[in-house]
């Protein structure tokens, strides 16, 4: 019953990452000022130099600000204003470009760890079916280190997904991947993306990833 509900609520479309007015600062240099709307199924390319500012821009919007930075302006994730609340509260999905699994836990053990509560039956169906979406069928009890680093990176993107977010950021997500599995990985992620109507924010390096976003692309500039 509340899994339904939740899958109607994702397919409402309503979703939206709001970016407004913010400014960003270090001591009391302003690193970027922005103000972006990201639909949900949207993804929002950010580039611009080493130091420019971006991992700052996805901590700020985690509620991970380091020491020394400070902001204004305000976040609102499906309307509703998440700026001032708790990390953990906000629903924003990450993924890096380390998969960093847990090593003493299985795949499923992984997924599982970062999953909302609901019956342990219906968990492990739930993970098995999504691991067999993502091309791993029944690599449930497999360790991580056993897996190759494509493996990985999928396992990494089902754990973030089943965590049911409501706005996923890529912080480099795929640049530990060669050509290939680049391709391969990003085309999942994205389609995931999609799939399950998320607004998402992705930092990169490479050219192609922008382009195979399809979205908007923003670069920032060195202050330095
Ligand atoms: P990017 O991700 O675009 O490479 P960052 O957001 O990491 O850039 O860094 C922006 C600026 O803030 C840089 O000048 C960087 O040196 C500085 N910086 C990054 N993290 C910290 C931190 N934890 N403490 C102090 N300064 C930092
Ligand atoms: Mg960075």
């Amino acid at each position: 019953m509340q899994k339904h509900e939740r899958t109607s609520a994702a397919m409402a479309n309503t979703s939206s990452l709001v970016i407004e007015q913010l400014t960003l600062k270090r001591q009391q240099q302003v690193l970027l000022s922005l103000n972006e709307t990201i639909a949900g199924g949207d993804i929002l390319t950010v580039m611009g130099p080493s130091g420019s500012g971006k991992s700052t821009l996805l901590n700020w919007l985690t509620g991970m600000l380091p020491k020394g930075f400070s902001a204004s302006g305000d976040i609102y994730l499906n309307e509703k204003k998440i700026t001032d609340i708790a990390s953990h509260q906000r629903q924003i999905g990450l993924l890096y470009q380390d998969p960093l699994l847990f090593p003493h836990l299985t795949v499923a053990g992984n997924i599982s760890f970062a999953m909302p509560a609901e019956a342990k039956a219906q968990r492990k169906a739930t993970i098995s079916q999504a691991l067999s979406q993502v091309g791993l069928a029944g690599l449930e009890q497999r360790c991580p280190q056993s897996l190759s680093g494509g493996q990985q990176a999928r396992v990494a993107l089902l754990r973030v997904l089943l965590s049911q977010p409501k706005a996923i950021l890529l912080d480099e997500p795929f640049s530990k991947l060669d050509s290939q599995l680049r391709q391969e990985t990003r085309q999942l992620v994205f389609e995931q993306i999609r799939q399950h109507k998320l607004p998402a924010i992705m930092v990169t390096h490479d050219q192609s990833d922008a382009d195979a976003a399809q979205g908007k692309i923003i670069s920032l500039f060195s202050v330095d």
